[in-house]
């Protein structure tokens, strides 16, 4: 079985550009106006050597605000579970509410998820990475997918996880 790997987080923090930028191709939308991207896009593609499923989760939500919103949260949370490796994504420039109910849902899975900080655009930025280790994610890297920046590292990161 191939491992299934889920890009995970709130609207708007980048995880279609990432799922774009690894797959080199460009299937998923992304958009500023967050939730834009409805549905999950998976697509066969390598990390390193590795072959993986790479899901990108648009339409993703953990926050029970409806009936409806009940069922997208369960449908995420099921998606969590399947994956081999949750790439959870958050902006190092905007940490909000939405953030913390990721954070809570992820503490059970803590030893597959990779927190990927992304908007790191500026060298300068990458100290800020250091504060987010008292969230309690073992595993944290720092990336601009915008920019391509440390992708390399983030595919290393990502094979040696699996
Ligand atoms: P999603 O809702 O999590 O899928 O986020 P998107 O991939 O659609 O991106 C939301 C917005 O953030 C878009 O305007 C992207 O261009 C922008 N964005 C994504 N990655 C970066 C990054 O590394 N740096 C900056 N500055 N903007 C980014
Ligand atoms: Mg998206």
């Amino acid at each position: 079985r191939l491992p299934i790997v889920v890009i995970a987080g709130r609207p708007n923090v980048g995880k279609s550009t990432l799922f774009n930028r690894i797959i080199k191709k460009r299937k998923a939308i992304t958009d500023p106006t967050p939730g834009v991207t409805r549905d999950t896009i998976q697509e066969r593609c390598f990390v390193r050597d590795q072959e993986v499923l790479l899901m990108d989760t648009g339409g993703f939500k953990l926050e029970r605000d409806d009936s409806f919103d009940e069922l997208v949260a369960q449908k995420s949370l099921k998606m969590l579970e399947q994956g081999d490796l949750i790439l959870f994504i958050m902006d190092v420039n905007d940490i909000t509410s939405e953030d913390e109910t990721f954070i809570e849902n992820l503490r059970s899975y803590q030893d597959k998820v990779l927190l990927v900080v992304n908007k790191i655009d500026h060298p300068d930025k990458e100290n800020e990475i250091w504060n987010l280790y008292s969230l309690g994610f073992e595993h944290i890297i720092g990336i601009s997918a915008t920019h391509g920046r440390n992708m390399e590292g983030l595919q290393d990161k990502i094979v040696s996880m699996i």
